[in-house]
């Protein structure tokens, strides 16, 4: 099969390689959409550590199930069908709470490290477990199922984040991730939602898909501008999905007394932040990592238009313009947000 192969830093090559094989409870899967990741164009550059060549790289995808492993049974071929991320083990702590996203022995699709390597999707097939798998609804499309993942990870942060009928929610960062989650705070019922970039196209994007109103962090001083836009100058939860010391510390002055701080950006490895606000507005400032769960309320959600997944996709193309794509993310083409890929 063709295979996009990460072999060294900012390089790939266009291989042909050995149709994995699927174990006994795996599931092979044809590739048919298959998102890059800002994770990916990250890890492409080597300065990550998380994908350590050579590595098919591709988390974020969609198929038909080719064939299966002899113990199989909740898919079958011909099954259109997507994958969590997430590869759990089911038996752990935190896997047996429902918090498979905290599994200490988790791998994670299309990504190598030093303890694991787990091909991923970039190909034009992927073998992955059978208890990760998701069946599509008629109305999802391969291209909408490939923007399930980052969709639940905006879920993911929205549903943990304790919000009330009609809350002001701020949404700090209007990217790819930042927008799904914004969509599930509406999901939640969210009253006004604010959202803020640096960006005026975002922002742009932001009110299309359902922002109350937009505010750009450079023209001025944020809480001001909430004070005129709706009247109160803080909001009962902040999402925060950048990372940086500054949009983390606004995070932390928008949020009210009392309220609900969730932060997904983490792009920063370590931040200062004013402890005293913290703890003197007795804010309740918690992480939300990846996916536990949230496949099938996304998948429900996009297949009745309550989640907006397709305005994200900038172009499909096929498996051998990778190269020039991850380049053009990389440099941060603008205007540019998901790129599919077509094996
Ligand atoms: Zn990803
Ligand atoms: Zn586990």
């Amino acid at each position: 099969m063709k295979a996009l192969v990460h072999t060294a830093p900012f390089t790939f090559e266009l291989r042909d390689v050995p149709v994995p094989q699927p174990r006994e409870d795996e599931v092979l899967i044809r590739v048919h959409a298959v998102g890059i990741c800002g994770s990916d164009v990250h890890g492409y550059t080597g300065t990550t550590g998380r994908r350590i060549p050579p590595i098919i790289m591709g988390h974020e995808a969609s198929g038909i199930v080719e064939s299966l492993g002899r113990t199989v049974t909740n898919v079958k071929p011909g099954d259109r069908v997507t994958f969590d991320s997430t590869v759990y083990c089911n038996v752990c702590p935190a896997c047996r709470q429902g918090r498979v996203n905290l599994c200490q022995s988790r791998k994670i699709i299309g990504v190598s490290t030093p303890i694991f390597h787990a091909d991923g999707a970039m190909a034009e097939y992927v073998v992955v477990p059978s208890w990760i798998i998701h069946r599509l609804p008629d109305a999802v499309s391969f291209e909408e199922a490939a923007m399930i993942e980052p969709a639940a990870v905006g879920m993911h942060a929205a549903r943990i984040t304790p919000l009330d009928v009609n809350d002001v929610v701020v949404v700090i960062g209007a990217g790819i991730i930042g927008l799904l989650t914004m969509q599930g705070a509406r999901v939640k019922g969210a009253g006004k939602i604010v959202v803020v970039d640096v960006k005026e196209d975002r922002l742009a994007f932001a009110k299309k898909l359902g922002a109350d109103v937009t505010i750009n962090s450079t023209a001025g001083d944020v809480a001001a501008q909430m004070e005129k836009a709706i009247g109160r100058p803080d909001a009962d939860a902040v999402l925060e999905a950048v990372g940086l010391p500054s949009t983390v510390t606004l995070g932390i002055r928008l949020t009210k007394l009392g309220g609900n701080l969730t932060l997904i950006g983490n792009v920063t490895p370590e931040i200062q932040v004013n402890l005293q606000d913290i703890v003197s507005h007795e804010l309740t400032i918690r992480g939300s990592c990846a996916i536990a769960g949230e496949y099938p309320a996304c998948l429900d959600l996009i297949a009745q238009g309550r989640l907006q997944v397709k305005p994200f996709i900038s172009r499909i193309l096929p498996l051998s313009e990778g190269p020039a794509c991850f380049d053009a993310l990389h440099h941060g083409e603008p205007g540019l947000m998901k790129i599919l890929l077509r094996p």
